[in-house]
């Protein structure tokens, strides 16, 4: 067996407690509890762990990095270390001097997420009241304290509408990258997906805006733009592979080399309580089991495609056709394919029913 190559980030989820209730949120259905979070000393050494092992840099994620209070000192550890830090945030925690106190501890880069451009319908989308001015304020401290600010705009059938707005909101905040990310379906965005399933219409003419939009903004905003899987013709080329680039710490500290790894069922998942970094990286069976090509059915094994997009994701393989060693269905080439393409049109053709609510058994206090 082969030495794998270092991850290139590692991405911590310090808690999955977020005031936000978003209906297509990546933390699993089962929410870990604040009980069981790691402590700081916990995460500085896994911090530690991750440079050792060579990556180059650190996501603080969760749920809601910001409620957790060590937060600064995390952030202070990492670059200390000399990783690059970028933290992932919902914002409506944030306060002016808390931006400042993490600009102080060293903090490289901010990705604030949006869920529309109408305080209303963003606020009913993400569940909280006030949610969306919270937001607005937080983006302005963070270009005031001179950081990059990236915007994260996971967009559906019930926001696509205001995209030509949401592009026009990131210029306006100064943002210098904009992710147009249509929501993944696991987790909760899979227990949610008919509400939000765009339909073949929709996408079409979201693409033709992005396009115009990257043209139109060229040298003042980065669009990325992640496609719906359900209508593409080729895979994503998910986490850059499994067990290649990318790992996943929860916040009680299983180690994932995704985030929707725990769907499937045949994984166990090592803790970094138990075990080093470098170790589970390098030889859990979790990360063994779809790493490279060899796990790869047909008709993945002969495409010339195989390094390139690694197969698709195992998550969704699982979802769609039971079984997470299939061939990603939103290829083209998958002999499931016409079961993807099927299930978009119908859910996309009947009326949205009401989100299902990403909840934890106790909210937090500043919950709407
Ligand atoms: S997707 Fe929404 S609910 Fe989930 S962590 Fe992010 S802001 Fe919170
Ligand atoms: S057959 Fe497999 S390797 Fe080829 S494009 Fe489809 S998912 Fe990718």
């Amino acid at each position: 067996m082969s030495e794998p190559d270092p991850p290139l980030a590692v991405l911590l989820e310090l808690t999955h407690r977020c005031p936000l209730r978003c209906p297509y949120c990546s933390n699993p259905l089962e929410l870990e509890r604040r009980g069981d979070e790691l402590d700081t000393a916990t995460w500085r050494r896994v911090i530690a762990e991750a440079a050792e092992l060579g990556a180059l840099q650190v996501h603080f994620s969760g749920g809601e990095p910001t409620v957790r209070h060590d937060l600064e000192a995390l952030v202070a550890c990492a670059a200390g270390l000399g990783l690059y830090t970028n933290l992932i945030t919902a914002g409506v925690l944030l306060d002016e001097a808390r931006v400042g106190r993490l600009v102080e501890a060293g903090l490289d880069h901010v990705q604030l997420s949006i869920q529309g451009v109408d305080a209303a319908e963003a606020d009913r989308i993400g569940g909280l009241k006030g949610g969306h001015a919270r937001k607005l304020e937080a983006a302005r401290w963070v270009r005031a304290a001179g950081l990059p600010l990236t915007l994260n705009a996971p967009v559906h059938r019930q926001n696509l509408e205001c995209l030509e707005d949401i592009i026009a909101l990131a210029v306006e905040l100064g943002a210098k990258r904009l992710e147009v990310a249509h929501v993944q379906y696991y987790g909760w965005g899979l227990k949610n997906r008919a509400a939000l399933m765009p339909t073949r219409a929709q996408l079409e003419r979201a693409t033709e805006l992005v396009e115009a939009a990257r043209v139109r903004l060229k040298g003042v905003l980065v669009i990325d733009y992640v496609v719906p899987d359900y209508y593409a013709q080729r895979p994503k080329s998910c986490m850059g592979g499994w067990g290649r680039m990318f790992l996943n710490i929860t916040p009680s500290g299983k180690v994932l080399p995704c985030h929707a790894a725990e769907t499937i069922p045949e994984l166990a998942f090592e803790r970094v309580t138990e075990r080093g970094l470098a170790e589970i990286w390098r030889d859990s069976p979790a990360f063994e089991r779809f790493r490279g090509t060899s796990w790869m059915p047909e008709p993945c094994t002969s495409c010339d495609r195989r390094e390139i997009d690694w197969g698709g994701c195992r998550c969704q393989a699982l979802a769609i056709t039971g079984d997470a060693a299939n061939t990603d269905p939103a290829c083209g080439l998958s002999p499931r394919h016409a079961e993807i393409l099927a299930l978009a049109d119908a859910e996309s053709a009947r009326a949205a029913p009401a989100f299902d609510y990403r909840r934890m058994a106790k909210p937090l206090a500043v919950e709407a």
